[in-house]
């Protein structure tokens, strides 16, 4: 958090600090270890270049939130990123969502069907990895297993289409499409690499967000299992590089508004898995206010009936990269900050930490939430 009485000064210098990488460096290709990336942690911050190492031990691990805008070039979505949000006058374009739930027929044999038993071995899975840092071999195998679980879990139809999204760093975005009548896209997304606190720290990343990504599996399972023929196509996001800055969603989403898709909604998951009020937080920053709206109808009518609000800050999670791409975004956690994990970027993030009835409540909250916005 930028403190008041250096804000002149952090402003007065921004044309000059975030033009150019401050010292020529020897270049050793894409990816190279000493690569110099340009991260903001607010709009008001002209921005730094770090390495990629630093990125982890000097924000990550103090949980300063960050974006890396090094490969953003889109104009808007850069002006989005720089203007605070009480001052914005880029507004997502506007959506009329419904002003309660309809679909319970629909939804409620669907979410019955729900369980923690595949999370339980999936998460088990993405835990072993020594982490799923998007830079090291084992975030790339991470992907591997990833990919090969969803084609596993959607074989039962074949109208599902499974795919990567590569980036300049190894570990690639997956994305699973259930095709609709619509090419209108409803999308839920959740990273899946990890961190433990550096490049080469154990980083398990259980509620962080390990849980998520099972979140949104469980849902895929039970929507292609029963073979749930949307209206408008369904999108389940797994995102690569989010601890790096938001790197996936960001080129993921860049990719979607230079191609002109029709997003109508996206809801981010980035922790499920850990909470002791019982109780999912839909946070209201960087977001969609009507979406938000529509967000807290679904949790009341699929996902335990209360809810808590937060805020969470400058590029806390994917949603931010769906928000600054015009997209219309929400984002749902486990917990409100003061009480969420104390473990996340961490070696401490272990599945032993784990609620499962948490990761429950957030798969009944994400076939809801599809079954309700595949009508929009
Ligand atoms: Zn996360």
């Amino acid at each position: 958090m930028l403190s008041t009485f250096v804000l002149p000064l952090f402003l007065a210098s921004a044309s000059l600090v975030a033009a150019v990488p401050p010292q020529v460096r020897p270049y050793f290709g894409q990816g190279a270890n000493d690569e110099l990336r340009l991260i903001k942690t607010s709009e008001l911050d002209p921005g730094t270049w770090v390495t990629e190492e630093q990125k982890i031990t000097d924000y990550v691990a103090k949980d300063i939130h960050f974006i890396d805008i090094t490969d953003i070039k889109n104009e808007t979505t850069l002006a989005r990123l720089s203007t605070p949000q009480e001052v914005s006058t880029l507004e997502s374009r506007a959506i009329t969502y419904p002003s309660a739930i309809s679909h319970q027929t629909q939804a409620n044999p669907l979410i019955a069907q729900l369980t923690t038993t595949g999370p339980k071995t999936w998460m088990t899975a993405l835990t072993t990895f020594y982490n799923r840092y998007y830079r090291s071999t084992t975030g790339t195998q991470a992907g591997t297993y990833l990919l090969a679980l969803a084609k596993n879990l959607t074989a039962s139809n074949p109208a599902i289409v499974v795919s990567t999204f590569t980036h300049s760093f190894n570990q690639p975005s997956i994305i699973v499409k259930i095709p609709g009548t619509s090419p209108n896209l409803v999308i839920v997304g959740a990273h899946y690499d990890s961190t433990g606190g550096s490049s080469t720290a154990r980083g398990p990343g259980a509620d962080d967000n390990a849980s998520g990504t099972c979140t949104l599996l469980e849902a895929l399972r039970i929507l292609s299992l029963s073979r749930f023929a949307p209206k408008n196509t369904l999108e389940f996001h797994f995102y690569a590089g989010e601890e790096g800055g938001l790197l996936g969603s960001a080129a993921v989403f860049a990719n979607y508004a230079s191609a002109g898709k029709n997003v109508l909604a996206m809801v981010a998951q980035d922790m499920t898995g850990y909470s002791p009020s019982g109780k999912v937080s839909v946070y209201t920053d960087y977001a969609d206010a009507g979406l938000t709206g529509f967000v807290r109808k679904v949790v009341v009518g699929y996902a335990g009936g209360a809810y808590t609000t937060d805020k969470c800050g400058y590029g806390c999670s994917d949603h931010a990269s769906a928000f600054s791409n015009g997209f219309p975004a929400s984002y749902v956690c486990d917990e409100v900050i003061k009480t969420s994990s104390p473990y996340i970027h961490s070696p401490q993030d272990a599945l032993s930490t784990i609620d499962f009835t948490a990761v429950l409540r957030h798969s009944k909250f994400t076939v809801g939430f599809l079954v309700e916005a595949s009508y929009l």
